[in-house]
Formats: structure tokens, sequence, C-alpha cells
């Protein structure tokens, strides 16, 4: 079973060197009083992953990376370029670029595959929209998007994955999921993931704030959270992060 709990920001097209600067210095006084198992990282725009200055222990990563080796795609920036800066980690999949570049499926598990060939571990997003979750489509479309994945990785390949469910409806909107929604769907991915389930940490995005992070993370199938706006205001991240270090140390 995963025994961290993962607290990853994701800046998106926000943030500036100076606010870079900024979360250096407040992580570096923050992340000694946590316990080893609160895993923290960012993915930021790409021209900040080389302008924090942090402890080993937090990682760096991107929010894209091309399929693509190298070559005649302007404007893309592939996975070796990403590595060169000391990147570790990159989003795949997340519903912004599913929805507004139009990122299929299997583009974005050619993503992930890219990523993992390069030494990059995907965050890989999938998640349904407010509408499919009305009509009962949820577990139809996530399987959809889980099952693209799944064909392109296979059984190792999905074992070096971070999955993370982000509930379109829930993303930016102050509308969390609840608790149990959350796990429900955590737990089925958990079953549908087979035996690398229990490998690779499945996190919750969607919302998550100070104030109601520990009641997600304290679910069982939920191994931490991908943060959006809560991530880009240093005291709610620190928030965030304190709370994942609270559950930790009261399971001992
Ligand atoms: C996200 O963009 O991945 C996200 C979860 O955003 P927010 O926390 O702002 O809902």
């Amino acid at each position: 079973m995963v025994s961290s709990v993962f607290v990853v920001g994701n800046w998106k097209m926000n943030g500036s060197v100076l606010l870079a600067g900024d979360f250096s210095t407040e992580l570096r006084r923050i992340q000694p009083e946590l316990a080893t198992e609160v895993q923290i990282a960012l993915c930021v725009p790409d021209t900040l992953l080389v302008s924090f200055d942090l402890d080993k222990k937090i990682r760096i990563g991107a929010q894209n990376l091309s399929e693509f080796d190298a070559g005649a795609y302007t404007g893309e920036v592939s996975a070796n370029l990403l590595t060169e800066q000391g990147c570790h980690l990159v989003i795949v999949g997340h519903s912004e670029r599913r929805q507004l570049f139009s990122e299929s499926s299997e583009q974005v598990a050619k993503k992930a595959a890219q990523a993992l060939r390069n030494g990059l571990t995907p965050i890989v997003c999938i998640g349904e929209t407010g509408e499919q979750r009305e009509e009962g489509k949820t577990f139809a479309v996530i399987g959809e998007q889980l099952l693209a994945v799944q064909q392109e990785l296979g059984e190792a390949g999905m074992a070096s994955i971070w999955l993370a469910y982000e509930p379109v409806w829930a993303i930016g909107t102050g509308k969390t999921a609840s608790p149990e929604q959350a796990q429900e769907v955590h737990a089925w991915l958990r079953d549908q993931l087979g035996s690398v389930g229990t490998e690779l940490p499945i996190l919750y995005g969607g919302s998550v704030k100070a104030g109601n992070a520990a009641e997600l993370f304290q679910q069982r199938d939920i191994d931490g959270g991908l943060i959006g706006g809560a991530s880009l205001d240093i005291n709610e991240f620190e928030g965030i992060c304190r709370a994942a270090d609270t559950l930790i140390k009261r399971k001992g």
C-alpha cells in the first residue's frame, strides 16, 4: 500500500520568478518540520523550472510535454529538455489540456509513455465533467481515459505513474467532491488497476484547500492531492502540507 501522502501543486500558467523565490524560502522553513512521508512537489510553467532553490526532497515538475523526441514541432517541449532542467515529474492529460487543446486519451497515453521512457514520472489526470456525472457516465468516462493509458504502458509502466482523479466540475470552482464521492472513485480506480493498484499513488484534485485537505486525505484510497489555486498561496499550501503531516503522524 502507498504509505506517503503526496501534496502536488499545479501552478498552471501562473506565478513568477519572485513567487518561486518566496516559495523556496518558505518551503525550506516548513519542509524539515514535516514527516518524510509527506512528499511535496510543484508543477510549474517551464520557464520557472530552474527558478527554485529547494531541498532535493521536494520535486519540481512540468505541466505538459511533447509525445515526440525532438524535431520540427514549434512551441513544443520535449521530455529530454525537461529532464535537463532538473524536472522529475510531468502532468499529462489535465482536463484543461483535454478541453482547451483537444488532447485525446490516446495522445495523453503517448505522452505518459514518453515521460516514462525519459525518466520522468507522469501524473496522469482523468476526470468527468459535471454533465457526464449527472448522466451517470462517470465510470465510463474515466474508464476510457484510464484504459488508453493502460494499453499504452502495460502493467509494468502503470506501476511507475501517479494517477490523479480530477472531476472537471470541481476544478477551480470551489465545488470539492465530497470525501465519499472521491473515495468511491478512487476505490474503483484501484480495483481497475489490478495488481499494480496498491503500488501507485492516486491523488485527488479539485478545489483542495487547507480547510478540506484532511478529510479528503484520510480516505482509504486517497493518497494526496493535486492542488491548483491553493498551491499559489504559501499559507494555503503550507496548511495542506501540515494536514498531510498530521495524518501521517497520527497513523504512527
Ligand atoms: C488543478 O488544476 O489540477 C486543480 C485541481 O485546480 P484547483 O485546485 O484550483 O481546483
